[in-house]
């Protein structure tokens, strides 16, 4: 049973982290007051190399569930998938009943997308709002702040306590000539700050990095330049919920007298959710549609793609295969990935950029060209805001444990004492009373999606996978007689993965000998156990192949008594 601790009448409230801290990707907290919670953010995250076959990581529900009846909304900061991608997973736990969900209209208008996919948009009752005003729902009074990060319309949230509020940051960069003229609004964080923070939970992904990170707009004319010059078809590659950098590639193609072609289905929904809004503006005529590109002067155009994590089947992924249906790449063409190499996808990515070298094409990426600017706040941006809103309390959040040491250490140095620094990691729950503190543990695990399983592969599906994959599998087929145990046909070996069937014959045949062996001393023995012989069978081979190859396959015995 998870370790729940009770709640202290002095300590009316709690902050529950179930992911997000101590990792990047799938962030969700529950903040709980007078026994009711409210979450902020419902992420997901994207397997790793040691998770084969998992498709998604969802934070572990299971402390919700225990909280169903209690849960009185949800808000979200911003539309990225590691904030809102896991909300349709959450809202089957909620199967009667309407959640309410506050965003800004580009995150609820990225969201519901999402939530007609998984046919759960009835679940939720989504509730836009705008930063600079608050909603209270139940015991919960919140203020929304505008933060700039790397999607429009992101937001911190403030939420009261008796003790003052805690201030979620969300993600955010200091950002002070962002594209839309609408940067980080200090003046509204300087007002919380007045009224009083008591506990302050910030971004951490980039506390690493010294000084600022630089503004979005400085990506504009590098992009500008790389078009100018390029003389003939420019593909630029990027989140299609970066809805400023694409505005930005838009502006550098209308300068230089190009067209744009928007491709994959998630570069046109967020595109066209950015224009319906106001966030995006595209003229009509400057749009080709993709079929139209063949008849068209490829040195007027500018393809915009997803696909820069390396992705595979991304449009990208697909250009450096030289297998997309309507791109082509040949030497004088120009690709530009402009984004950041997200920690893990590197090998894909890099993978993408020599396929895309060997087309013949240019390619620009981070950090050779400053064909990119970070969504998070450096080092000097995030002294900034500890200073700015002066919290009693702070807990670094979004971010591997070496950025949370990272951002724990600015903290200090800028006069938060260390003893109000708390380093937290997932499923930590803190009590916020006067004090705050660490109170406990609740779990929360990693739950993998594949295809429709959810939860379904754990670490033991996943070991399996890890040895299949690393040392292959053979299968061992006898027919026994059911009475005495007797060999009546086979042994039948087939192997995948591990020894080459027409090259390894002697070892093959070798095994067959020794299941023979086996099988014929548990007959004299009088075993006929089926399971028992399978081990036996399991045993003898183990040994044996691993003597005759160093290796050790996953061995299934199929027994069949007749
Ligand atoms: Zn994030
Ligand atoms: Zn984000």
């Amino acid at each position: 049973m998870p370790d729940l601790p009770s709640r202290a009448p002095e300590a009316p409230a709690r902050v529950v982290f179930l992911g997000g801290v101590g990792e990047v990707g799938r962030n969700m907290a529950c903040v709980e007051l007078e026994g009711r919670v409210l979450i902020v953010d419902v992420g997901l995250s994207f397997p790793t190399h040691d998770q084969p076959g998992v498709d998604l990581v969802l934070p572990d529900f299971e402390y919700v569930r225990g909280r169903r009846e209690d849960v009185e909304a949800v808000v979200l900061t911003h539309g990225h998938e590691d904030h809102i991608g896991a909300l349709p997973y959450l809202l089957r736990e909620f199967p009667d009943r309407v959640l309410p969900v506050y965003g800004t209209p580009f995150t609820l208008a990225l969201l519901e997308g999402k939530l007609e996919e998984h046919g759960v948009r009835d679940r939720a009752e989504l509730r836009t709002v705008t930063p600079g005003e608050g909603a209270s729902i139940g015991p919960f009074s919140m203020r929304f702040m505008r933060v700039t990060h790397s999607i429009p319309d992101g937001m911190a949230v403030a939420i009261d306590t008796p003790y003052g509020s805690i201030l979620h940051t969300g993600d955010f960069k200091i950002d002070q000539t962002p594209l839309d003229g609408r940067p980080t609004d200090l003046h509204a964080l300087a007002e919380e700050a007045g009224r009083g923070v008591h506990l302050l939970l910030s971004d951490s992904t980039n506390a690493e990095e010294a000084g600022y990170t630089a503004s979005e707009r400085s990506v504009g004319p590098v992009l500008t330049d790389i078009v100018a010059r390029a003389p003939q078809l420019v593909v630029v590659a990027c989140f299609s919920s970066h809805i400023h950098r694409i505005q930005q590639v838009v502006n550098a193609a209308r300068a230089n007298e190009r067209v744009v072609v928007f491709l994959g289905r998630s570069m046109h929904q967020s595109v066209a959710a950015a224009r319906r809004l106001g966030l995006l503006s595209v003229p009509d005529e400057d749009v080709l549609p993709v079929e139209a590109l063949a008849s068209f002067d490829p040195a007027r155009v500018v393809v915009i793609c997803t696909g820069s994590q390396g992705e595979p089947l991304s449009a990208l992924s697909l250009m450096a295969a030289r297998e997309h249906k309507w791109v082509r790449l040949r030497e004088g063409d120009v690709v530009v990935l402009s984004s950041s190499l997200i920690p893990g996808n590197e090998p894909a990515i890099h993978r993408v950029i020599d396929g895309l070298y060997r087309t013949g094409a240019d390619v620009y990426h981070v950090p050779a060209a400053p064909v990119h600017a970070s969504g998070h706040a450096a080092a000097e941006e995030l002294r900034l805001m500890l200073s700015l809103v002066r919290p009693r309390w702070f807990v670094p959040i979004h971010g591997e444990r070496r950025h949370l040491a990272h951002h724990a250490k600015l903290a200090t140095e800028v006069g938060i004492p260390p003893e109000r620094v708390l380093i937290c990691e997932d499923g930590d729950v803190l009590e916020v009373g006067e004090k705050v503190e660490l109170a406990g543990r609740v779990p929360a695990g990693m739950t993998f999606v594949d295809g429709l399983g959810i939860g379904d592969v754990g670490e033991v599906v996943l070991r399996d996978r890890r040895k299949l994959a690393g040392e292959g599998v053979v299968v061992v087929v006898v027919a026994i007689d059911a009475h005495h145990g007797q060999l009546i046909s086979g042994p039948d070996i087939v192997n995948r993965g591990f020894v080459f069937e027409q090259a390894a014959g002697d070892i093959l045949e070798a095994a067959r000998e020794r299941v023979r062996l086996s099988l014929r001393e548990s007959a004299e023995a009088e075993v006929t156990d089926p399971g028992v012989l399978e081990q036996n069978i399991r045993r003898v081979l183990g040994r044996y192949f691993y003597e005759a190859t160093q290796r050790k396959p996953v061995i299934l015995p199929v027994i069949l008594e007749v």
